[in-house]
């Protein structure tokens, strides 16, 4: 320890005793005036009475009260809490979730947090900040708040090494004429990117709308025009417009399923459904389509009883998409097989396999994406929306489970769906 810093503890303990005294005053002189009444009537000797009062005042002295520290005056009556002496800049840094860094007058770190050297690497007290942040909204930045113009400042600046991260910059000087500043950085890539998901959301789905409604309006205004009297035209526009609606309409309920999933809590209650008897009423539902495909649907879900917590329209929604997707687009492959593998580590994995061309690879990582298709004009020529499975792996997360896809050139599909069993 320097000589400055035993001078200065030296101080802060004289201080400590003293305070204790101050407080223990009314004790000291309690004992005082019966030391004294013990002279006078006893006829104590002075020294035991001498003895007495510097034995009290000992104890006063090293009794463990806690000593608050003085309240500067200055200081609002909000802000006069009791603060720790140990309190200090890099305590208070440390406890800071985001990157904080404070820099001098001249541009130089002084104290940086574990944040801060997570998200940069290395930025140690000495390094200058201009020469460590390059990007010129941070030149600007740095600039601002070294020339004194400006108390506080933000930026929003994208960094690009390691990994692309869009960052919102708050500078702000420390008080008033200490030379130094703060930065604190906010991460915003995942806010970005959920903006830019829901604005290519409302476009695919603007665009998907659109697309029938101009073949639907320009097939009015033929049938108003140039086929006015063609009635062999007219029946066969208006068959092609009432697809149109449809495929609108079903548009517009994948939406409306999406949404109210959305909106719904993350996870879901934890009435029993048997999974059996789910996968029986969709092949039943299916049958029709099936048929009219020319696939046969083999349910090898077996005999045992299979029951998971979940929400059974839900569910009953999952494997109609499956089988249905199977028998569109695994349609000649000619049979679709669902079946269930045993329990296992308290997951059940049920499994729609199609015997279809099966999916590109490349595909398989994306095709849960809302309106993602491997092939556009197969998806509509199937009366598909792109959101058949999105819906699936939403509703199957929300049931704390998983889709797995697998899917060989020429072989078929398969689309796993696991699920906890309690
Ligand atoms: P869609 O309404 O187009 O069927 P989905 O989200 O259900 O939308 O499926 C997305 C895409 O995944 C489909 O357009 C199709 O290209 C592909 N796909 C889904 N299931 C199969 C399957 N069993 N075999 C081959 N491709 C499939």
């Amino acid at each position: 320890m320097t000589d400055t810093a035993q001078a200065t503890n030296g101080r802060r303990l004289a201080r400590l005793a003293w305070g204790r005294l101050w407080q223990a005053r009314w004790l000291f002189v309690a004992a005082v005036a019966a030391a004294l009444v013990l002279h006078a009537t006893a006829g104590g000797s002075t020294l035991a009475v001498l003895a007495i009062v510097l034995a009290l005042l000992a104890v006063a002295a090293l009794s463990p009260r806690r000593i608050l520290p003085e309240r500067p005056a200055s200081l609002p009556a909000q802000s006069r809490s009791p603060v720790s002496e140990d309190l200090s800049a890099e305590s208070l840094a440390a406890a800071v979730a985001d990157p904080l860094i404070v820099f001098d007058a001249r541009g130089v770190v002084t104290l940086s947090n574990s944040a801060a050297a997570s998200a940069f690497g290395d930025i140690q007290a000495g390094i200058s900040m201009p020469l460590k942040f390059r990007a010129p909204e941070m030149q600007d930045l740095l600039e601002s708040m070294l020339s004194g113009r400006f108390p506080s400042k933000t930026v929003e600046y994208t960094e690009r090494v390691p990994i692309e991260r869009v960052l919102r910059v708050t500078a702000t000087a420390v008080g008033r004429g200490t030379g130094l500043f703060v930065m604190v950085f906010k991460d915003q890539s995942e806010s970005r990117r959920i903006d830019r998901m829901r604005a290519d959301f409302i476009a695919n789905a603007s665009h998907e709308l659109r697309t029938p409604l101009a073949s639907i309006a320009g097939f009015v205004e033929t049938l108003r025009g140039p086929a006015k009297n063609d009635a062999a035209a007219r029946e066969q526009f208006l068959q092609i417009m009432q697809n149109q609606t449809s495929r609108m309409a079903r548009l517009i309920d994948d939406l409306l399923s999406l949404s109210r999933l959305e909106m719904k809590a993350m996870t879901v209650g934890g009435a029993k459904v048997d999974l059996g008897r789910v996968i029986e009423s969709v092949v039943d539902s299916l049958r029709p389509l099936a048929a009219e495909s020319g696939v046969v649907i083999e349910n090898r879900m077996g005999e045992d009883r299979i029951e998971v917590p979940g929400d059974r329209d839900e569910l009953f929604q999952v494997f109609e998409n499956l089988v249905e997707n199977a028998c569109k687009y695994g349609q000649s492959g000619g049979r679709v097989v669902v079946s269930a593998a045993r329990p296992d580590q308290g997951e059940i994995a049920v499994e729609v396999r199609d015997f279809g061309p099966g999916i590109p690879e490349e595909h398989i990582p994306r095709i849960t994406e809302r309106f993602y298709r491997a092939d556009v004009e197969n998806s509509r020529s199937n009366k598909g929306t792109g959101l058949g499975l999105s819906i699936v792996k939403h509703i199957v997360t929300r049931h704390k489970g998983r889709l797995s896809i697998t899917s060989k050139m020429g072989e078929g599909a398969a689309f796993t769906v696991h699920l906890p069993v309690r």
